[in-house]
């Protein structure tokens, strides 16, 4: 091995390239270091201090997302002093804010800082609590936000201006007063805030939900569904979490293309009408200006012997108008279908412009 890029984790030799982390080489090598703010292509900002490690002869535990591996160095993840470390950072964040409630909180059961909390036995409310409190905002029309639950991770802050590009939300205020604020302090509705939902998919806590997440199941009762939204043509690829035959939430998954986690509004939260009561089910006739349900074999019939007749009487009084939620190759068989069938170039799209 080219003894010049080699870090010593845990006793074992690895290998790393320039410019990656203690965190990054770990990570590789499927040794376990806990994270908390991380976000997965963002700059790393060691702003929580979950990931701290012992680097031999440094004075100080160091985050290991922000450290470069070096050659030689060694490292040790879960030494007494690490622990020590991390329980009481854990400690912190439970005391700053209102996480006692766990047995009500939506995010229970999909809580970063309540799987630290037990992992690194961790006591609630060790220390004085700071008392500032802000009220929950509950004016927008998605999303839930919980500045109690808050613990200034600022993921949703990089998720919303490094990963999403929207810039709508940064760190306001100092201090123990320190608060995500959109401009103005303003609530999201009335912001720049687009309710891509970006910031509610990377919270690691209960601090932004769903507006509905009282109401409705937690992610950790549901079982996720991959598949591709159908909104429009970029293809995002997403989980439906779902329970009793019903779509409860929805986020994007990390590991595919072309998103990578990321949704739009309508792929996030446009989900109500798959359960709607006012959806077509069955194939209707109008008939003296009034609607029947029909049978499929029925609609189809008579779409054909209208087709034909109108495409017999008047060359080119068809036309075939597609959509952009159906896949490329459905795309393709209705133009065909209108060429080589109806013989006529009449085809439109509704995302052509
Ligand atoms: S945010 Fe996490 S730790 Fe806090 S109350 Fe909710 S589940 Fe518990
Ligand atoms: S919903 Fe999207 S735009 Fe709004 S604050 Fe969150 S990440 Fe930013
Ligand atoms: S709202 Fe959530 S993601 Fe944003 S800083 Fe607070 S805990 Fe972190």
């Amino acid at each position: 091995m080219d003894k010049e890029k080699i870090i010593v984790i845990d006793g074992r030799e690895l290998r790393f390239s320039d410019g990656e982390t203690i965190l990054e080489v770990a990570k590789r090598n499927h040794i376990d270091i806990p994270t908390l703010c991380h976000l997965k292509g963002a700059t790393p900002t060691g702003a929580c201090r979950v990931c701290v490690v012992e680097v031999e002869g440094a004075r100080n535990l160091m985050a290991s997302c922000t450290v470069p591996a070096a050659p030689n160095m060694v490292v040790r993840t879960e030494t007494p002093e690490v622990i020590r470390s991390r329980r009481m950072t854990i400690e912190l964040m439970l005391t700053s804010g209102n996480h006692e409630d766990c047995l009500v909180c939506p995010a229970s059961g999909d809580c970063r800082l309540q799987e630290l909390a037990f992992r690194y036995k961790a006591k609630g409310a060790t220390f004085q609590d700071t008392g500032v409190k802000y009220p929950m905002e509950t004016v927008n029309p998605f999303i839930l936000r919980d500045f109690s639950k808050c613990v200034l991770c600022g993921r949703c802050v990089q998720a919303c201006n490094d990963v999403q590009v929207n810039e709508a939300i940064d760190f306001g205020y100092r201090g123990a007063a320190t608060k995500i604020v959109a401009k103005g302090d303003l609530p999201l509705k009335d912001s720049d805030c687009v309710f891509c939902g970006e910031c509610v998919q990377v919270c690691p806590v209960g601090a932004l939900v769903p507006k509905n997440a009282f109401k409705i199941p937690r992610i950790s009762e549901t079982t996720p569904v991959k598949t591709t939204c159908s909104y429009c043509g970029v293809g995002c690829q997403m989980n439906l979490h779902v329970k009793n035959n019903r779509i409860w939430h929805v986020t994007g998954c990390e590991e595919s293309a072309p998103n990578h986690g990321s949704l739009c509004v309508k792929g996030r939260f446009g989900f109500d009408f798959v359960a709607s009561d006012r959806r077509l089910t069955r194939p209707l006739i109008k008939e003296n200006g009034e609607f029947r349900e029909a049978s499929w074999d029925e609609a189809l019939d008579l779409t054909a012997r209208r087709l034909k007749e109108i495409s017999g009487e008047h060359a080119d009084a068809a036309g075939v108008l597609t959509s952009a939620r159906i896949t490329n190759e459905e795309n393709y068989i209705a133009q065909k279908f209108a060429r080589a069938v109806l013989k006529t170039n009449n085809v439109d799209h509704c995302a052509r412009l």
